[in-house]
């Protein structure tokens, strides 16, 4: 077995099979391995059944500021232009329609004066009025009875777009396409990294059964664990995490694409959506909740023997409580993480979503809803401890010592290979290595050159 690699990358998930690729395509580094605990690739947050199947661009995240849309819409193109690129239409990427609609005057006039702004960012950006929404997505005007709901609804989008993506799929052609490019590289699958110590002028990577490879630079792209991991070594002892599960429910096809809502601002989770499946043909996922549990991951376990241990060391201190008690004295923030957690509860959870579902398709009946058992999974939010807040998005620990770590909460596959780039410009740095960055722009990112 082969032992000294240049990099280690820690994770097979999206992230780590990204970076895989990019390493294999762009630099001229020649060995380098994946460890993965599970036996196959992207089995947690990457996989099918895990998350939404969305290219989160911004077009459409009204919880998303001008700002943030433009950064998420670089990073939205490079893999929609890597699943083009590689012709992995209707394998990988789905083309279907996709809008942010709002329901009522005060959330219409949210959507139009949104729509007037990132119109800029996203040209060809549509409006539809409530008579056109009920020709290309008729299911959100519609009553039970045939009639159009009274209320006003207006929506901003695209009428086609390639917005659905099957990250576990797209994760395995990374691979694929990064061990045909490199002889030299290396998958390791059952490699549950168990510690990470330096080995002479290395780092010696260790799984929790004694095997050891060594690299010169670990990337830890472990999801939920890289924190743990990273804290294990010393590192980001100022962050913790608020783990929260997401779940769906399914409705048979009654969207013809995706339909996002308009936020509400104190939420610190995107509103409900509604997207069409690209994995189980014929059915629409809608979700996900919003679940604050003690678990790193969802489905390992059930109930408390699922409790992470790793969790509870990193949170069990003042700050954490204090950033939670804070979090839970805005009304909104409390009364939304109570309406979640009946979500989950049998019998009544069905009817309270229902409820919420019906602002997206007003016809809805309780027999379309079927929770989605076994789906969904947990969104590590990562807590700052010294800005005592609770943090978007993405963070990334860099040590400078050749071994750096990532938390990549949603819209994390989304942004798979900007993170990956933003990784390999390190290793590269780091290792003396050429990036050729320029081809990588150009391949997947042409508008960045200017
Ligand atoms: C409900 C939900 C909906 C979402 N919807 C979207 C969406 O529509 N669009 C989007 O862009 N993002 C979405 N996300 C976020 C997205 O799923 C994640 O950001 C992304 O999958 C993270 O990928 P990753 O590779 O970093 O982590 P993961 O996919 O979790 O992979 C981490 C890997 O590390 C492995 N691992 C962990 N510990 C070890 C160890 N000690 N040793 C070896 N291996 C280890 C795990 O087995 C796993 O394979 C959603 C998330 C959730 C929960």
């Amino acid at each position: 077995m082969k032992r000294d690699f240049d990099v280690v990358i820690v994770g097979g998930g999206v992230s780590g099979c990204a970076l895989l690729w990019t390493l294999s395509q762009y630099t001229d580094l020649k060995k380098i391995a994946l460890v993965e605990r599970e036996k196959n690739l992207a089995k947690v947050s990457s996989n099918a059944k895990a998350n939404s199947q969305t290219i989160h661009d911004g077009a459409i995240e009204t919880n998303y500021t001008a700002q943030k849309a433009r950064k998420v819409k670089f990073a939205a193109e490079k893999i929609r232009r890597y699943a083009l690129n590689k012709n992995l239409q209707n394998k990988v990427i789905f083309e279907m329609q996709k809008m942010a609609i709002g329901v009522g005057d005060k959330e219409c006039a949210f959507i139009t004066k949104r729509h007037e702004e990132f119109q800029e960012i996203y040209p060809g950006l549509t409006f539809f009025d409530k008579a056109k929404l009920k020709e290309i997505e008729p299911k959100i005007i519609l009553e039970e009875h045939g009639l159009d709901r009274p209320d006003n609804v207006v929506g901003s989008g695209f009428e086609s777009y390639w917005c659905g993506m099957n990250f576990e799929l797209l994760s395995e052609n990374f691979v694929e396409e990064a061990m045909a490019l490199n002889s030299s590289n290396h998958v390791f699958f059952n490699f549950k990294v168990g510690r990470i110590e330096p080995c002479m002028d290395e780092w010696a990577v260790i799984s929790t059964e004694g095997d050891e490879i060594y690299a010169k630079f670990v990337l830890v792209n472990a999801g939920s664990y890289s924190l743990p991991l990273a804290q294990s070594m010393g590192y980001g002892l100022d962050l913790g995490c608020l783990p929260v599960a997401g779940s769906f429910y399914f409705v048979p096809n009654l969207l013809r694409g995706k339909v996002y809502t308009v936020q509400n601002p104190k939420l610190p989770f995107a509103a409900l959506h509604g997207d069409p499946d690209v994995w189980i043909k014929g059915k629409t996922r809608l979700g996900p909740t919003a679940l604050a549990m003690p678990k790193l991951e969802r489905h390992k376990t059930s109930c408390l023997r699922g409790i992470s241990w790793e969790l509870i060391k990193m949170d069990c201190n003042t700050d954490v409580a204090s950033i939670v008690f804070d979090l839970f004295t805005e009304r909104d923030i409390r009364n939304y993480v109570f309406k979640n957690m009946v979500f989950e509860l049998p019998y009544i959870g069905k009817r309270k979503f229902l409820k919420d579902a019906r602002k997206i398709i007003p016809s809805l009946s309780l027999s379309d809803l079927q929770y989605a058992a076994g789906f969904g999974e947990v969104r590590p939010q990562v807590l700052d401890r010294t800005k005592k807040k609770l943090e978007l998005g993405e963070r990334k620990i860099v040590t400078h010592k050749g071994v750096t770590f990532n938390m990549t909460p949603s819209p994390g596959a989304t942004s798979c290979l900007e993170n990956a780039l933003k990784d390999a410009k390190e290793i590269t740095q780091y290792l003396g290595a050429h990036l050729d960055l320029e081809r990588f722009y150009e391949e997947l990112s042409p508008e960045e050159l200017g």
